[in-house]
């Protein structure tokens, strides 16, 4: 079971030039920062439910330099996973993933869960972001669960790129999107400057303002939609090489896999070299296997039958094998998304 919630009204002393290895030295269980600024209401920020995931840490130490003593508007601020960021990794071998735990299903986490959405509800947030790394190249994009023209505005503001997706269903942003405007920054590999300055960029404009997003119009043709997720046999010993050759009882997938990512596949493309048995599966939003639908596997070369857009995929074996190599998505134009919004029910 994770610690339990600690609250702090201020920063301790030293956080702001802190190391993410040494972050447990002043913090050592998941905590909010509550910071008093100019504006109500609050604007939430998270960082570090990923341990290795240490660009939010930074893009936090960088606002608080800039605006220590002059907080623009109330700022709640939730830190995951001190622990696992001290030992940089996504969570300790006997913790759970901390992205992963966010709905009914994970009560014997609800000391914590619990505590972090009351006391977001009980304060009234407006909007909601949630930091993240990326362990594969992607270019900067951001992610929401909820079919509605805010969501759209709010994210448009981070990136160009968008995608919706609804699994898995036990995410912080999903639980967010209950309570107010919520979405997910993926800031590209951890540190990546780019990604640390535009996510600055983006928590200083809604810092400043709580209403300027919601008045632009919206600016994006489309809409990536989170279809499927590859799921891998944990058995599976896999490597990745730029020449693909086959071993035995081994998968060798392409190095450049993770350079795929947000671009349309083609038909005919090798992702890898598979042995005698299938190690995939595909598992679309209602649950079902279409690895055949997208995917063939002939003379031991992993086929793709579908063009598709991969996102999220990974050379990071520990992650591919525990949570997934990545998802498959599908391009959406904004008008069929919002359109879908009035025949669907709530998806998260
Ligand atoms: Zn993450």
């Amino acid at each position: 079971m994770t610690d339990s919630l600690q609250i702090l009204k201020h920063i301790p002393e030293g956080f702001l030039n802190i190391k993410p290895r040494d972050i447990i030295k002043l913090i050592s269980s998941p905590t909010i920062f509550h910071l008093k600024g100019k504006e109500e209401p609050p604007l939430f920020i998270s960082l570090l439910l990923h341990g290795n995931e240490f660009s939010g840490l930074i893009i936090l130490q960088e606002i608080l330099k800039k605006y220590e003593k002059d907080l623009p508007r109330n700022l709640i601020i939730f830190i995951g996973n001190p622990k696992a960021c001290a030992q940089g990794v996504r969570h300790l071998e006997d913790q759970p993933d901390f992205n992963r735990i966010w709905n009914k299903e994970h009560s014997s986490e609800y000391p914590l869960t619990g505590s972090v959405l009351e006391y977001v509800k009980k304060n009234k947030i407006y909007a909601a972001v949630d930091i993240h790394n990326n362990t594969g190249e992607n270019p900067l994009y951001a992610c929401i669960s909820k079919k509605d023209l805010d969501f759209i505005k709010l994210a448009q503001s981070f990136s160009e790129n968008i995608v919706y997706f609804t699994r898995p269903h036990s995410v912080l942003s999903q639980a967010l999107s209950l309570i107010a405007p919520s979405l997910v920054i993926e800031c590209g590999l951890p540190g990546y400057s780019q990604g640390i300055t535009t996510g600055v960029q983006f928590i200083e404009k809604l810092l400043n303002s709580q209403e300027s997003w919601k008045k632009e119009e919206i600016q994006i043709p489309y809409v990536y939609s989170t279809y499927a997720t590859l799921l891998i046999d944990s058995d599976s010993e896999i490597s990745f090489e730029s020449q693909l050759v086959l071993k035995k009882g081994q998968l060798c997938l392409s190095d450049q896999i993770d350079q795929l990512n947000l671009k349309e596949v083609p038909v005919g493309t090798i992702l890898g070299k598979v042995n005698n048995f299938n190690p995939f599966k595909l598992i679309d939003n209602k649950g079902q296997d279409v690895f055949n639908q997208f995917f063939s596997i002939i003379n031991n070369n992993w086929i793709v039958k579908a063009s598709f857009i991969p996102s999220m995929f990974t050379k990071d074996t520990r992650i591919a094998k525990s949570d997934c190599l990545g998802y498959v998505m599908q391009k959406i134009s904004i008008t069929d998304f919002l359109n879908k919004q009035k025949n669907e029910a709530n998806p998260v």
